[in-house]
């Protein structure tokens, strides 16, 4: 009886959970198993809150399923891999990468990791399968969705590799951008601040950078200086007529906001490149008479998050450091408030972290 008793346990964890529409909840959910040899178990050490999840929060993801655990940007220590897993060890640090994929359909094997074949490819945790604002969360295809943290960097300078820094390092890979150019990132939120900080790699002529919200503005002056900030309204004005090509070279719209997308091709110059990063809720147009003979290049994202390891180098070398971006500190117990603040943008919040109250 007592031997039943003890293999029928079920361990518990917290787990921040979308019940339905508008309702998330901190429940006690079974501690995940593996279930492929390819998975792996990782103890999450701190997590974090992204836009993604408020769009969940809103409906505004119809893929997303009731009942699954959120999260999809987090660091943790590998507590359990199975029997297929060789990149990763029980006991490594490791970044977990928000897209799912198999690494070997023609998708994977391209770079282009969002689109992978698998029926679990692409944005999978947090979404369709259970994610990491938990105690614990199961990698499937943990060979290619986790990558260690280099000795040196810590959990929380690594904590946006997986979601909004790779994001905005493939935002800027993909925007070809060249010495000489001039680049206009549109929103300096978390994830138009990670596109900063990778297109300032690139070593472009001049980045202006549009935001609306003056705290957000004071951000970029403070720590990004040489960097041009200003409203909407200036930015587009400064690009259509005081730059010598009638625009910026580059447009990147990271806001995702009522005319932002307007913004942005009006604000590039002739045979210039616009890409958009941000999530719309809501189809844009794309007015083909009016942008006649101005020949635009436009890209369009979900993240390929495929160059992780890279980028956690750059963050070692110190070219990156996404640390001033963690504007608050919250335990899982805690989630709900952490929430309330992300959501309000009270505070002058830029992101929050997520720790695990037995980590602090
Ligand atoms: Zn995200
Ligand atoms: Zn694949």
């Amino acid at each position: 009886m007592v031997r039943h008793a003890i293999t029928m346990t079920v361990i518990k964890m917290k787990a921040y959970t979308y019940i339905e529409k508008g309702r998330f909840e901190l429940l006690d959910k079974p501690k995940p198993q593996l279930k492929d040899p390819k998975d792996a178990i990782v103890r999450v050490t701190m997590s974090s809150i992204c836009s993604s999840d408020l769009h969940i929060k809103h409906g505004n993801v119809p893929r997303a399923v009731p009942g699954i655990t959120l999260g999809h940007e987090m660091v943790g220590v590998v507590e359990q891999v199975g029997a297929e897993v060789k990149k990763v060890s029980v006991g490594d640090r490791v970044i977990v990468n928000v897209e799912t994929f198999c690494g070997e359909c023609f998708f994977c094997k391209n770079g282009y990791v969002n689109n992978c074949t698998d029926p679990n490819g692409g944005w999978a945790l947090g979404c369709r399968i259970d994610g990491g604002q938990a105690e614990y969360v199961r990698v499937p295809y943990a060979d290619q969705g986790l990558n260690k943290i280099p000795d040196g960097v810590k959990d929380r300078e690594a904590l946006f590799v997986g979601d909004i820094l790779a994001t905005g390092y493939w935002a800027a890979k993909i925007s070809e951008i060249k010495e000489d150019d001039t680049v206009l990132i549109i929103g300096a939120g978390p994830t138009g601040l990670c596109v900063l900080q990778s297109v300032l790699l690139k070593k472009p002529k001049m980045v202006i950078v549009s935001e609306t919200n003056g705290h957000r503005r004071a951000f970029v002056i403070l720590h990004y200086p040489g960097v041009e900030v200003a409203s909407p309204n200036i930015c587009l004005h400064y690009c259509q007529n005081a730059l010598e090509r009638g625009g910026a070279d580059v447009v990147i719209d990271c806001a995702g906001g009522e005319d932002t997308f307007e913004m942005a091709w009006k604000a590039a110059r002739p045979n210039g490149i616009v890409t958009v990063v941000a999530l719309y809720d809501k189809p844009q147009v794309l007015p083909l008479p009016d942008m006649y003979g101005k020949n635009l290049t436009f890209k369009t994202g979900g993240v390929d998050a495929s160059d992780c390891d890279e980028i956690l180098s750059l963050i070692k070398e110190g070219k990156l450091n996404t640390l001033p971006l963690i504007t608050h500190y919250f335990p899982l117990s805690r989630i709900d408030e952490a929430y309330k603040l992300f959501e309000n943008r009270e505070d002058k919040v830029i992101k929050v972290a997520i720790e695990n109250d037995t980590n602090i």
